[in-house]
């Protein structure tokens, strides 16, 4: 009997996974015992760690795109569809393009995070971001001609991606704007939601000092509830509103719906046992990266290590075997802070984030990381 496993998004951890699993499961693949199906619905894979640069000139989007079918072993079946339907009992998905359905074994949903701005009033209108190619763009073409006036960075919607591209942003900035001698007609204001400057304790610990160090305002417990595009404020639920001249914000975020409406979670997130990735709400399927529930950051290193772990279940199980690997939490990330220096954190679970002095060698690390990215995807690294 074929087995078949359904991977949903071609994003870093369905990628990482087809690759990791075709790789275990080749020989089966070759002799018709399993069927490893990967389905996105853009035809090109999308690396968005690039967006960062892009407001400050030194990325176009297009470096963060490559054709997803260069990046996947051949033996896997590639389906550039979007899926509509996730009916877990009798274990098929309905695809957008595609007629009839698409049976599976084993489903991984990997669909990532998608960005909600209309959830504030004005959001869209008033405030930039580069969380999104397009964002990215339209960003730059304003930072890129700011050269005196209020720069506002708000944090607006938790969870999302990458909790630290916002302090990396305003280091960045901070860093740009003083060697081009600017930095005293540029007032920088960072905000976030909770009692500090980041999700978690000793990242935010870390982060507040060198802050303060280069007169970055900050306003904590600002939960941002309307921008004002004409009058050039934004607002927060506990009252305080800021006159911003440019605004970036960190959308909300949510998952996608058919996650919601196959009752595997909310808001689009995947509810998961943090340990083994399995859905709680249906067997044979598997969340990982930014749509499984696990209490880490939504990162590309947190998906490419859950990628890791459910290739190892999903071949365990397939080949009839007990299934024994598990997620330790492990999360990896370089964070910029400036434009040639970086620190660097590594933690788990158990171990919390300790973050490294930061440096030119580390900088040079996360930029080097992003070009051999490519060679992760393919599972090479
Ligand atoms: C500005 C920025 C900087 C970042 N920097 C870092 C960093 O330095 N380090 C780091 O680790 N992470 C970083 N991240 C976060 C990282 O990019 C994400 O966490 C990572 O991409 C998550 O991988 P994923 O596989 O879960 O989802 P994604 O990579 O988003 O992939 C999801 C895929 O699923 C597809 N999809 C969704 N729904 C459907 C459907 N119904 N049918 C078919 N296909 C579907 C999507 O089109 C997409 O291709 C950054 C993110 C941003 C925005």
């Amino acid at each position: 009997m074929v087995r078949r496993v359904a991977i949903l998004g071609g994003g870093t951890g369905g990628t990482v996974l087809a690759n990791d699993l075709t790789d275990r499961l080749a020989a089966e693949i070759d002799a018709g015992d399993v069927e490893v199906t990967l389905i996105n619905d853009d035809p090109d894979h999308v690396y968005k760690p690039v967006w960062l640069y892009v407001p400050f000139g030194q990325r176009e989007p297009a470096d963060g795109r490559r054709p997803l079918r260069e990046l996947v072993d051949s033996r896997i079946d590639l389906a550039i569809d979007r899926v509509t339907e996730i009916d877990t009992d009798e274990k098929k998905l309905a695809l957008r393009d595609a007629p009839g359905s698409l049976t599976y074994d084993y489903l991984v949903v990997a669909t990532g995070s998608t960005l909600a701005p209309a959830e504030v009033p004005g959001l869209v209108e008033g405030a930039h971001d580069y969380y999104s190619e397009s964002g990215a763009l339209a960003f730059r073409e304003e930072l890129l001609s700011m050269t005196e006036g209020h720069l506002v960075l708000s944090v607006v919607g938790t969870p999302h991606m990458c909790p630290a591209a916002p302090l990396e942003f305003v280091f960045m900035a901070d860093d740009w704007f003083r060697e081009r001698g600017l930095r005293e007609d540029v007032e920088i204001t960072y905000t976030y939601p909770i009692n500090r400057v980041h999700g978690n304790a000793n990242i935010a610990e870390w982060a507040r000092p060198l802050m303060d160090e280069r007169d970055i305002d900050v306003e904590t417990f600002f939960n941002a509830e309307s921008v004002d595009p004409e009058a050039g404020t934004i607002a927060s639920m506990e009252g305080t509103e800021l006159d911003y001249d440019l605004l970036v914000g960190i959308p909300p975020h949510r998952g996608v719906d058919v996650v919601d409406e196959a009752g595997l979670g909310d808001r689009g997130w995947v509810d998961v046992d943090k340990r083994t990735l399995e859905a709680e709400a249906a067997d044979g399927v598997y969340a990982i990266g930014d749509a499984a529930t696990t209490g880490v950051p939504k990162a590309g290193s947190v998906a490419h290590y859950q990628a890791g772990v459910v290739a190892r279940r999903i071949a365990s199980e397939v080949r009839d075997r007990p299934a024994t690997a598990t997620y330790d939490g492990k999360t990896l990330c370089f964070i910029e802070t400036g434009m040639d220096s970086a620190s660097f954190v590594e933690f788990d679970y158990e171990n919390p984030p300790s973050p490294a002095p930061a440096s030119e060698k580390l900088h040079w690390s996360k930029l080097a990381y992003n070009e051999s990215y490519w060679l992760t995807a393919r599972g090479l690294l």
